[in-house]
């Protein structure tokens, strides 16, 4: 007798919608290509999402990428670009310098 089966593993799969959600409009490309001497490419953009309908999977984008320094295709590791979300909404930097004028508060600073 066979031990009772767990359920499949659900699969996810990122699309342009998921990345949306998070009020993100961009990927992150990195090219995963050879330059001459099979050097690695490293050749990085970005690529705007507007315009693209939300189930369109990731994986579909980076397979259709054309790196413009090496000319490799599809090779790409695309991301999405969390830099927006600190750029949206602009934490404290808790580490700047006290605005009092008599600095005692003032905690250590990074310099
Ligand atoms: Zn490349």
């Amino acid at each position: 007798m066979f031990p009772a089966m767990a359920a499949p593993p659900v699969l996810f799969i990122a699309t342009v919608g998921y990345v949306r959600s998070f009020g993100i409009r961009t990927l992150c490309a990195y090219c995963l290509g050879k330059r001459e001497g099979a050097w690695p490419c490293h050749h990085a953009g970005q690529v705007d999402l507007t315009g693209m309908i939300d189930e369109t999977p990731l994986a579909s984008i980076e397979r259709r990428l054309v790196c413009t320094a090496c000319g490799a295709i599809g090779a790409v590791d695309a991301r999405p670009d969390w830099s927006e979300l600190s750029r949206a909404d602009p934490r404290p930097n808790w580490m700047a310098a006290s605005k009092r004028s008599d600095n005692a508060n003032k905690g250590p600073a990074l310099d």
